[in-house]
C-alpha cells in the first residue's frame, strides 16, 4: 500500500495546523483544509511565524523554510482532497462531524487512500462505519500538542483496520519524525483515559476550594514531577476539547468519574476555552 509523500489535513485548528506544518517541514506536500476562513488565516500566520523562528534559531536555512512554506496549500472545501492518498482528519471532537467528513473524503480520495483521524477519544471502529467498503483503511493517528514538539503518535487500529494500513501509518508517522506507539480502540485510548480524570479532578479540587488553581498546578508540578499542572494543561489543550473528550469517555465507559466537573462546563459555556480564546482557567490575554 501507499508510501505517501503528500497529506491532506482536514481541520486547521490547534492540531491540524501543527500536523500540516510538520508534514511540510518533513518534505511532504500538505493540503490544509478548514471550513473556517479565520482558522485557515490563523494557521497560515502560525506557519509563517514558526518557520521564521526556526530560521532565527538556526534549525533550518531560509531556503528550507521557504520550501516548506511553499509545500502547504490552504483550502476552504474538501474539493482540495481530490486524488489524495493519505488524509488526516483533525476537525472538532464530534463523532457525527467526523463521520460526515470521512464520508465526504471517501468520494474524493484515491481508491486505496488511508483515512486517518486525530480523534482523542472517539471509536475508530465507529468512525469507520461512515465509509462502507473502506473500513480497512481507517485508522487513528493521535498526535499530541504542540505537534512540532511532541514526539508521540498514538496509533489506533479499529476492528477492521488492515495490517497494510497500520504499516503505512507507522511509516508516515516515522517519516514525520514521530514515535508511533500502538493502542487499542477503547474510548480515550491510553493517553486520555488516564489524563482526563486527572484534569477533571483538578477542576473539582478548585471548585471545592481545596486550593487555588496556581497552587493545584504547582503541587502537581513539584510533587509529581509533571512539567505542567493539570489546569494549565487543560487551558493549553482547550477546555472545550477536554469537555468533549470527557463526554465521550463518560458515554462509552459509563463511569461517572468521567463526567465533566460543573466548573469546567461553566467555563466552556462562557466561552473561556483556554489559550486559544485568551481566557480559560487563567488569563492569557496579557502573556
Ligand atoms: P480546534 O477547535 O482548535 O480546531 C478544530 C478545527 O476544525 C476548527 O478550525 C474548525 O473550523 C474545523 N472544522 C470544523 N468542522 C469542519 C469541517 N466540516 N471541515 C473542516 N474543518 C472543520 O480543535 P483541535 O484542538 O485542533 O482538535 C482537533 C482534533 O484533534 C479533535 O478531534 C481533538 O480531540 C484532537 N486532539 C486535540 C488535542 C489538543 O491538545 N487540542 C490533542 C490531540 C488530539
Amino acid at each position: 500500500m501507499n508510501q505517501s509523500n503528500s497529506i491532506v489535513v482536514v481541520g486547521a485548528g490547534t492540531m491540524g495546523a501543527g500536523i500540516a506544518l510538520v508534514g511540510a517541514t518533513s518534505g511532504m506536500r500538505a493540503v490544509q483544509i478548514d471550513v473556517s476562513e479565520d482558522a485557515l488565516a490563523k494557521a497560515q500566520s502560525l506557519h509563517a511565524k514558526t518557520l521564521a523562528r526556526n530560521v532565527q534559531k538556526g534549525r533550518m536555512t531560509q531556503d528550507e523554510s521557504d520550501a516548506a512554506a511553499s509545500r502547504i496549500e490552504y483550502a476552504a472545501t474538501l474539493d482540495a482532497a481530490a486524488g489524495a492518498d493519505f488524509a488526516i482528519e483533525a476537525a472538532s471532537e464530534r463523532a457525527e462531524l467526523k463521520k460526515s467528513i470521512f464520508a465526504d473524503l471517501q468520494s474524493r480520495v484515491t481508491e486505496d487512500a488511508i483515512l486517518a483521524t486525530n480523534t482523542s477519544s472517539i471509536s475508530i471502529t465507529d468512525i469507520a462505519t461512515a465509509v462502507p467498503g473502506a473500513e480497512d483503511r481507517v485508522i487513528g493517528m493521535h498526535f499530541f500538542n504542540p505537534v512540532p514538539i511532541m514526539k508521540l503518535v498514538e496509533v489506533i487500529r479499529g476492528l477492521a483496520t488492515s495490517d497494510a494500513t497500520l504499516n503505512a501509518t507507522l511509516r508516515l508517522a516515522e517519516s514525520m519524525g514521530k514515535t508511533p506507539i500502538p493502542a487499542n480502540d477503547r474510548a480515550g485510548f491510553v493517553s486520555n483515559r488516564v489524563l482526563m480524570p486527572l484534569i477533571n479532578e483538578a477542576f473539582f479540587a478548585w471548585m471545592e476550594g481545596v486550593a487555588e488553581p496556581e497552587h493545584i498546578d504547582e503541587i502537581m508540578k513539584l510533587g509529581c514531577a509533571h512539567p505542567m499542572g493539570p489546569l494549565r494543561l487543560a487551558d493549553f489543550i482547550g477546555l472545550d476539547v477536554c469537555h468533549d473528550i470527557m463526554m465521550v469517555l463518560y458515554r462509552e465507559l459509563g463511569d461517572s468519574k468521567f463526567f465533566p466537573c460543573p466548573l469546567l462546563r461553566q467555563l466552556v459555556t462562557a466561552g473561556r476555552l483556554g489559550d486559544k480564546t485568551g481566557q480559560g482557567v487563567y488569563d492569557h490575554s496579557v502573556a
